[in-house]
């Protein structure tokens, strides 16, 4: 017998039900290897005999060719004396199933799919739910674990036997994929007219034509409903949905498409074409406002299961939003989808599969070649966001605007999808479920809890009931904290550090609302270094939606507010209801206003973008920023930039040129209070989180700025660096605390 070498080999990492042992099969017959395989709770064992230069070639291969969901962690090869072992086996698990490595996110359809779909030889031929071991739904279908067809929505869908027989024979690439269905044994479409009644007819044809004719159709799709419609038709899109201001995303029908519409970088191509399938927010080659985007970028993304490719055949672009009454959470129910669109949709393309879990389109945007995510939902979640320090057990609560939770794992933070504004009760409704959802999805006790600090976050009240139902320690943690713990973590870094958080609103540790923060300071604890001088925002919340408030209210503070009978002025001089809020996101709000920008706000963060593409490209002047420190905190005098501002309008400066100087002004600030923090600290290292960070303006060359004056800058990639990345923040807290004891 000539020469034969044996290696044992310890894969750890998510690698079952996404496709590996065909892979491995496909691999040790190509090698012409014997020996075995078998799931463990951390992945995958095998044992592996045959020529030894042939086996020295199986985990290199494994590692090219390892299977698009799998995420190898460690493959550790010890050799073992061979033992003539004939075949290939794959032997029953052992232990209990990790339910972690059996939860993938939904994955857009694969070329292999694509092509079938379009084979009119081949079996599944214009099929809308075709899948295979490599794509498909997953998140949105699974109601709980182990991964089986019994446990998602296809339960509903025996296969066939020709599906059972492509499901059971290792060599075919549909070997245990769980939703394959074919067009005998899967999921129907159905078309109702817009009174709820169905009608006769292929109804994707039917679809089309009403599209073609201007009409909005619903699309029940995998995480929840869209509205669709033409893109000449999205005025009436708006009118109907009473969606004012807030950009549309478009759904392309190819790369192709997408260029004729926007400038596409090669990594943008990468993150459109990507299996997550996120929308991606590109430069319009227009850059003029037009009714699906107020700024030169338009959000854009290419279909991602059979049935979108099936739909947009015809068409180059549709308008595809989220379909949901304002605020409320995207339709995921037929029922619910037909009565809560009258009067929207003109029309419904149904299918008979229940969306399990409601997901939303994730948006991201392409920062120096890497993904810099908005909304982290559909595609991403729940892929665990990988941190330095263990959090099982652990839950962090979320902010309330764009809410979410993050439930530790071992090492691993699993981030909720796209949640919404919890004010509105069915979004309250939906975190709840999810909340649970999760914890019985991956099979977590909660042992500690972290929420925010307002005692008025609806997330907080959630998380102050489960403390007491579940008798958990519940640490509250400031909302700037837990910025900068998110951003630290999104960059796997431990220890001290300066975080520079700015953003709309969040409770402060002396009971105000800040928003424009310099912090030094660990997991455990912070001290607040800098800031700028509060805005009075006259009615609270009422600024929110109405910048000219806070414009008044930075005249009145720089003494430049003249009639004194104003309303405001009155309310401003007596203080009444006028919280005091040091938050960078006001001031956006206010100078976008001082400006003249006279459109309403509809969205939290909308000056600060409006401001972004206003500002003059090519200007290197500031408004001069004077700074004033003051029990420690180094705070920018905003009556003086107020001044500034104003006596630049006078003199007949351009708003946009006075937009750059503003945010000139603020990059800095930036610079200056990163270096008043680590003279005090010695700190060097600074992580910038907060929705003002959004604009694309600032980011850049508040990075540039400090890396330039030695400090280490680090911002988001991971997670979103608005409210949603919060509840990773607290869960290193919260972390941070148990270990602490
Ligand atoms: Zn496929
Ligand atoms: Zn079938």
């Amino acid at each position: 017998m000539a020469e034969r070498s044996r290696i044992h080999l310890e894969v750890e990492g998510l690698v079952q039900g996404v496709g590996f042992r065909p892979t491995v099969h496909r691999l040790t017959t190509q090698l012409a290897l014997s020996g075995f395989i078998r799931n463990t709770p951390q992945g995958a064992e095998l044992e592996l005999e045959g020529q030894p230069d042939q086996v020295a070639q199986f985990v290199p291969l494994l590692q090219q060719q390892a299977p698009v969901l799998a995420r190898i962690r460690r493959v550790s090869t010890v050799s073992i004396p061979p033992t003539g072992e004939t075949g290939f086996h794959i032997l029953p698990s052992v232990g209990q199933h990790a339910p972690d490595t059996q939860v993938s996110p939904d994955v857009g359809i694969c070329p292999d799919c694509l092509r079938e779909m379009r084979d009119p030889k081949d079996r599944r031929y214009r099929h809308p739910f075709l899948n295979c071991t490599n794509c498909g739904p997953r998140f949105t279908i699974i109601q709980s674990v182990p991964y089986d067809r019994e446990r998602t929505a296809m339960g509903a869908f025996p296969m066939c036997e020709d599906c059972q027989g492509e499901y059971t024979d290792i060599t075919d690439r549909r070997y245990h994929a769980q939703p394959t269905c074919c067009l005998n044994c899967g999921p129907t479409l159905t078309y109702l007219d817009g009174t709820g009644t169905a009608v006769e007819g292929d109804p994707i044809r039917l679809a089309q034509a009403h599209l073609r004719e201007g009409d909005i159709v619903a699309v029940k799709g995998l995480g929840g409903f869209h509205l669709a419609c033409l893109p000449e038709y999205a005025s009436l899109l708006r009118t109907r949905k009473e969606r004012e201001g807030k950009p549309l995303a478009l759904m392309c029908a190819d790369l192709d498409a997408a260029r004729t519409l926007c400038y596409i970088s090669r990594s943008e191509e990468e993150a459109l074409t990507s299996w997550r399938r996120p929308i991606v927010l590109l430069k319009k080659h227009d850059p003029a406002p037009d009714v699906l985007s107020h700024t030169p970028e338009l959000g854009l993304m290419l279909p991602y299961t059979p049935l979108h490719y099936l739909l947009m055949e015809g068409f180059s672009a549709l308008v595809m939003t989220s379909a949901n009454p304002s605020d409320c959470p995207v339709f995921i129910g037929n029922r619910e989808a037909v009565e809560g669109l009258q009067g929207i949709a003109d029309g419904f393309l149904l299918h008979n599969r229940d969306i399990v879990t409601r997901c939303d389109d994730s948006l991201v945007r392409i920062f120096r070649g890497e993904e810099y995510p908005l909304r982290r939902s559909r595609g991403y979640v729940p892929q665990p966001v990988e941190v330095p320090v263990p959090v099982q057990g652990l839950l962090g609560c979320g902010a309330e605007q764009k809410a979410g939770f993050a439930l530790g794992k071992g090492k691993d933070a699993l981030l909720s999808q796209h949640i919404g504004d919890l004010k509105n009760m069915e979004t309250l409704e939906h975190y709840e479920t999810q909340l649970h959802h999760f914890r019985t999805l991956f099979g977590v006790e909660v042992e500690g809890l972290a929420c925010d600090l307002h005692p008025d976050y609806l997330s907080t009240q959630v998380a102050q009931q489960l403390a007491r139902e579940w008798s958990v320690p519940l640490l509250p943690v400031q909302h700037h904290h837990a910025h900068m713990l998110s951003c630290m973590a999104d960059n796997r870094l431990e220890g001290p550090c300066i975080g520079l958080v700015w953003d709309g609103t969040g409770l402060g540790t002396d009971g105000t609302i800040w928003g424009a923060e310099c912090l030094a300071g660990d997991a455990l604890s912070f001290t607040r270094l800098g800031s700028i001088f509060p805005i009075s925002l006259p009615g609270g919340d009422a600024c929110a939606r109405d910048a000219g408030r806070i414009a008044h209210s930075l005249r009145y503070a720089a003494g430049l507010e003249t009639n004194p009978q104003d309303m405001l002025t009155l309310q401003l001089r007596a203080g009444l209801n006028c919280p005091p809020a040091s938050s960078m996101g006001r001031l956006f709000d206010g100078v976008y206003a001082l400006l003249g920008g006279s459109s309403p706000v509809h969205y939290e963060g909308e000056s600060a973008i409006r401001l972004e593409h206003m500002a003059q490209a090519g200007v290197t002047q500031a408004l001069p920023v004077e700074m004033e420190t003051v029990d420690g905190v180094c705070r920018l005098q905003t009556p003086a930039l107020t001044v500034a501002l104003l006596e630049g309008l006078q003199q007949g400066q351009s708003p946009h040129l006075l937009a750059a100087q503003f945010m000139n002004a603020m990059v800095e600030l930036a610079v200056r209070q990163c270096q008043f923090a680590r003279a005090q600290t010695g700190l060097d290292r600074v992580v910038l989180s907060g929705g003002v960070f959004q604009n694309m303006y600032l980011l850049p060359r508040i990075l540039d700025a400090l890396a330039a004056q030695g400090f280490e800058a680090y911002h988001h990639s991971r997670v979103s660096t608005n409210d949603e990345g919060i509840a990773l923040g607290q869960l290193m807290a919260a972390a941070a605390r148990r270990k602490e004891g």
